[in-house]
């Protein structure tokens, strides 16, 4: 079957002015955006906000009666792939993590009720959500096996657990959790999703954990930033039975639907971090020299560029054919690819930031240049929603779905085959034999 990445012209004059606009609005942002308290943060990036409104292209990502555009998922990757270049153009979009992937679980699992109290502030960007899978004594890789429960108690849920990596928990208006509620069930059919809203008592803030992005997370919190990745125990946390999303057992499933085709904006929001750090690498490959001739000119410096240049194209071709088979065959045809472009443009990013940081010397180590965050950041994009591993077995189970048990010699074998092919063409082989 042949593939099509072709958009509308009207679709590309969209793309043109979200260039444009991030361009001039969002870049400047970004070398200041540390500086920055939360408070000041948001009061920039409202006028932002609204004018994205405008154009219709908030929150882009969602069906249309969510006030998404349903645009497809082609589409959507071609605006993510801009959109990826600097940290706050996804917010200002609206399409923040964990926000829009909370939002989609809502969207699939909410009642009514639900949805007028959480769903619809926090697409309109009133209400700020965090997401509670992950345990820090529990191979978090596999959610079957969390062990956060919730035992009913009359009108409500009473929670006890202890969760980590909630990013955004200590600043959220709610944390949306998955907890076990029946852990004689199968394993897929164990847990549950439950709101917790914020001052819920026995909701304890433990710490922002430090990591490589933001080691010392402290100073997130005096700025009141968004960002952290929280710490949370559940003790005898008392929630009301109506916060419960969907039913018991529904858990495992809602998680899955939480991560759809946002697993494609997240490639492409990578392609267009790699295509940044690209154009930083070429800029200098022409610009410094060294021993007499431009950096570029060096061919282990060309092995950088050539090596960064195909598995680029490689995994933007892969990213957008993801997208492709999602809008013509559906989410579970593109199941192969959308584990093979999570686990390969998290792993291209990670080579070019490397790459683009060696040929930039000490100044791609410096704070003077992106990179080095950059690179921060990239490193965790392997291990968050799925390890690679993860996607690895995917790939791997998908692809041998597709593969036929052989009993005896394999398919290849060449004795086998040479004999055949001596059968098969021995009637004229014996003629020129006779003719000599
Ligand atoms: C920046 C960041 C943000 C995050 N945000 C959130 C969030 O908002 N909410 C949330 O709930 N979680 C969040 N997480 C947590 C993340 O989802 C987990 O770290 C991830 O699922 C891995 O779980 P784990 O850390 O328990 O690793 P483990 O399950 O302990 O696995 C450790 C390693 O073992 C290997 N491995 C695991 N299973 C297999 C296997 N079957 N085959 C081969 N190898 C395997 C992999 O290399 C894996 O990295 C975040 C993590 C990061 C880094």
């Amino acid at each position: 079957m042949a593939w099509d990445f072709s958009t509308e012209p009207e679709f590309e004059k969209k793309l043109e002015w979200v260039r444009a606009f991030v361009e001039t609005e969002v870049r400047p942002l970004e070398f200041i955006y540390y500086d920055l308290t939360q408070e000041q943060l948001d009061r920039i990036e409202a006028p932002l906000k609204e004018e994205v409104k405008r154009q219709g292209l908030w929150a882009a990502h969602l069906d249309r009666e969510l006030g998404g555009q349903g645009m497809g998922q082609l589409n959507l990757a071609l605006l993510h792939e801009i959109l990826g270049r600097y940290v706050m153009a996804p917010e200002i979009f609206g399409n923040q993590a964990p926000d829009s992937g909370n939002a989609e679980l809502l969207a699939v699992g909410a009642n009514e009720a639900q949805k007028q109290r959480w769903l619809w502030p926090l697409l309109d960007g009133r209400l700020r959500s965090s997401f509670a899978l992950t345990e820090p004594f529990v191979a978090s890789t596999d959610p079957t096996a969390i062990r956060s429960m919730a035992v009913r108690d009359g009108d409500h849920w009473v929670l006890n657990g202890h969760k980590w990596f909630a990013s955004n928990a200590d600043v959220a208006d709610f944390v949306l959790a998955m907890v076990v509620t029946n852990p004689e069930a199968p394993p897929h059919a164990r847990a549950a999703m439950i709101v917790i809203e914020r001052g819920t008592p026995g909701l304890e803030i433990v710490r922002n954990v430090g990591t490589m992005a933001h080691p010392d997370p402290r100073e997130l919190e005096r700025q009141g930033r968004l960002g952290g990745h929280t710490e949370i125990r559940f003790r005898d946390c008392r929630v009301p039975a109506a916060n419960m999303i969907g039913q018991p057992g529904e858990g495992f499933m809602l998680a899955q639907r939480r991560l759809g085709g946002g697993r494609i904006h997240h490639a492409m929001r990578m392609i267009g971090q790699c295509h940044r750090a690209f154009e930083m690498m070429c800029e200098r490959a022409v610009s410094r020299e060294t021993r007499g001739k431009p950096l570029g000119q060096h061919q282990m410096m060309q092995d950088l560029i050539a090596e960064s240049a195909v598995e680029i194209e490689t995994a933007r071709l892969l990213t957008l054919k993801a997208a492709w088979s999602m809008d013509h065959e559906g989410g579970k045809a593109a199941r192969k690819e959308i584990a093979m472009i999570k686990y390969y443009a998290a792993q291209v990013l990670f080579n070019v930031l490397d790459r683009a940081i060696q040929l930039h010397g000490a100044l791609g180590y410096s704070t003077d240049l992106p990179l080095e965050w950059m690179f921060r950041m990239a490193r965790a994009l392997r291990i968050a929603d799925g390890a690679d591993e993860i996607h690895k077995v995917t790939i791997a189970k998908e692809v041998l779905k597709r593969a036929t048990v052989k009993q005896g010699w394999p398919t290849e074998h060449v004795p086998t085959n040479r004999d055949a092919a001596f059968r098969k063409f021995a009637h004229l082989l014996e003629q020129h034999t006779a003719n000599l």
